[in-house]
């Protein structure tokens, strides 16, 4: 590697994603210098490829269609969703003061929430989509950075080494361009993002899973680099086998290492059948809490997404090789939807049947003309699983299509352990000077937010409060501001 080059900054963040940038508003605001540094040649990460939902409480938006929320139920919903092992403190914390520092903060930085949604495990719909999901909840944070001089962004930065001095983090060694470079600041703070990118640690944390064909879905830069930087230091980790699998994915015929999936969206007519050409679960319910271990249930454990023509029109792969920008890249759905060999295709129900060797051709067909019959009956929902009619269509319009699903490997639910400032923590709980931890790297927050399954939104949400949290604490430790004060959601007069 050619010559080193040594740049001087107050705070370090490694990372330009959902934590990361939100780090950084928060140092320039404090009055500090923050540099981001940025693997990819853009900053977004896996937030700008991600549905941009967050699970915020008591919002306008919510009011306006006549919900009433509160932290108390929602904090309720989060607990026992979380199968007894989320972090009651971050949890509480952060629903305290996501309508602030969350839906407004966003607001104030040019997102728009746009609309609700309801998610398993909530007591009301509490999922709030920013206006072109993440994508458009990234570029208007980005965008917000920009303007702030105290920023500076260096992408195409791999870091690789936290630097220490006297006993403190000082920065970190990365490398551009073939380049050596040796970034020195008085706190540094690791928001890279999970390890759902590298197939063999999310093996190595969940064994049981090597029997299976199980893919890589984060963000492509999500591949663990953090948390060995902060491993490299003794940092505590926890709850790295709480791994959210989703099950409406298909591997990535482009990918040579057939490692990454690819989620899909926007099929909400498809129907799931195992092997032996039946359905088992309800379509409609896609979370990791009920659909992925449904799927693992099979045998073999994967099954086959099947949709006629008209139900693929509006189909999205959420993966920035198959858009242009924020739009759908139509042209390379179809070739996936033509080429890939994860994907039959057939000019009757028998046809496709045959094409993916399904055992029992019979049954196949009959359950689809079962579920036909519903929507002639007019029914709300179908009679085998209750899946909701509304917003799906009969199967009628061929080539039919089957997408082979296997459980791909999403979120991380554990991580790296810090306190309420996202201080890094050791094995003895003290925290690592000058280093902190936010975003998925830290199982999103604290090290393990959510427990076992999350509400939704609950990724993306804390991420960005994390972020916000550590920016404003690292600033601090570095001379500047007074650390984060956020506005709790109290009724007025409390
Ligand atoms: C398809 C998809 C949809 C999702 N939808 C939702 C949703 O709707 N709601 C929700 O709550 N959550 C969702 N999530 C999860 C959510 O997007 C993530 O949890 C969140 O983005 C994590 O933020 P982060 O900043 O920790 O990581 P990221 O946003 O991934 O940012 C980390 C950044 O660090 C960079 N980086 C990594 N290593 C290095 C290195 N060595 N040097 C320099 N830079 C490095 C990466 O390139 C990346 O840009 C989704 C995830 C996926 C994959």
């Amino acid at each position: 590697m050619a010559g080193s080059n040594n740049i001087e900054t107050d705070v370090a963040i490694i990372g330009g994603g959902g934590a990361g940038i939100p780090a950084a508003i928060e140092v320039a605001r404090a009055g500090g210098k923050a540099l981001v540094l940025e693997v990819a040649a853009e900053c977004g990460g896996t937030a700008a490829i991600s549905g941009g939902g967050c699970c915020i409480v008591g919002t306008p938006l919510q009011k306006s269609q006549g919900i009433n929320d509160t932290p108390d139920l929602a904090f309720g919903d989060w607990i026992a969703f979380g199968g007894g092992a989320a972090d009651e403190v971050w949890a509480r914390y952060y629903l305290e003061h996501s309508l602030h520092e969350l839906y407004h903060w966003g607001e104030s930085c040019g997102v728009r929430w746009v609309d609700l949604r309801f998610q398993e495990g909530n007591s009301v719909p509490r999922w709030h989509r920013p206006d072109n999901n993440g994508l458009g909840l990234m570029t208007a944070l980005i965008k917000t950075a920009e303007h702030i001089p105290n920023i500076t962004v260096m992408t195409g930065v791999s870091a690789g080494k936290l630097l220490t001095e006297g006993g403190r983090v000082r920065g970190v060694a990365a490398s551009k361009d073939n380049q050596a470079l040796e970034i020195r600041a008085k706190s540094t703070i690791v928001a890279t993002g999970g390890f759902n990118s590298n197939l063999d640690m999310v093996l190595e944390h969940r064994p049981e899973f090597k029997q299976f064909k199980v893919m890589e879905g984060s963000g492509v830069g999500a591949k663990g680099e953090g948390h060995r930087m902060i491993q490299e230091l003794g940092g505590y980790f926890t709850h790295m086998g709480d791994i959210w699998f989703y099950v409406f994915a298909t591997p990535d015929y482009l990918d040579p290492r057939q490692r990454r999936g690819v989620a899909f969206r926007q099929v909400p007519g498809y129907l799931w059948f195992n092997q032996q050409g039946k359905r088992f679960h309800n379509e409609s319910l896609t979370g990791g809490a009920s659909a992925t271990p449904a799927l693992l249930r099979q045998n073999p454990p994967h099954a086959w997404a099947v949709a006629d023509t008209p139900m693929l029109a509006k189909m999205d792969v959420a993966d920035p090789q198959y858009r242009r920008g924020d739009v759908i890249d139509r042209a390379k759905v179809e070739a996936m939807l033509n080429n890939s060999p994860y994907i039959k295709k057939g000019n009757s129900l028998a046809e496709l049947a045959a094409n993916c060797a399904i055992e029992d051709v019979k049954n196949f067909v009959g359950e689809i003309e079962d579920y036909n019959n519903d929507f002639d009956a007019k029914r709300e929902s179908d009679r085998k699983f209750a899946k909701p009619l509304k917003g799906s269509k009969k199967f009628d319009t061929p080539p039919y299509y089957a997408i082979q699903i296997f459980p791909l490997a999403r979120k991380n639910f554990g991580g790296a352990k810090t306190d309420l400032r996202c201080r890094a923590l050791n094995k003895y709980f003290e925290p690592i000077p000058g280093l902190y931890a936010a975003g998925e790297v830290a199982g999103m927050a604290g090290g393990h937010i959510n427990g076992k399954n999350g509400l939704e939104g609950t990724m993306l949400g804390p991420s960005i409060f994390s972020g916000r949290v550590a920016g404003a604490w690292a600033a601090q430790e570095a001379g500047f501001g007074q650390g984060f004060v956020g506005k709790a959601n109290r009724p007025e007069g409390e």
